[in-house]
């Protein structure tokens, strides 16, 4: 997988704000058709414990 930079680092796959899932789910934020990254969303977040 390449390299995902994010900096949600509360979520269980961030490490050093990279990404370290297997694989990331994006979706649609609630919209038809996305024209904007706000209108975009990963699923595979999970809250760090
Ligand atoms: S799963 Fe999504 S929110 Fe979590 S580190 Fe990866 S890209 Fe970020």
């Amino acid at each position: 997988m390449p390299d995902i930079k994010c900096s949600v680092t509360e979520c269980h796959y961030n490490e050093r704000i990279l990404c370290n899932a297997p694989m990331i789910q994006v979706d649609r934020n609630g919209v038809n058709k996305a024209s904007n990254s706000p209108q975009t969303k990963c699923e595979t977040f999970k809250l760090k414990s």
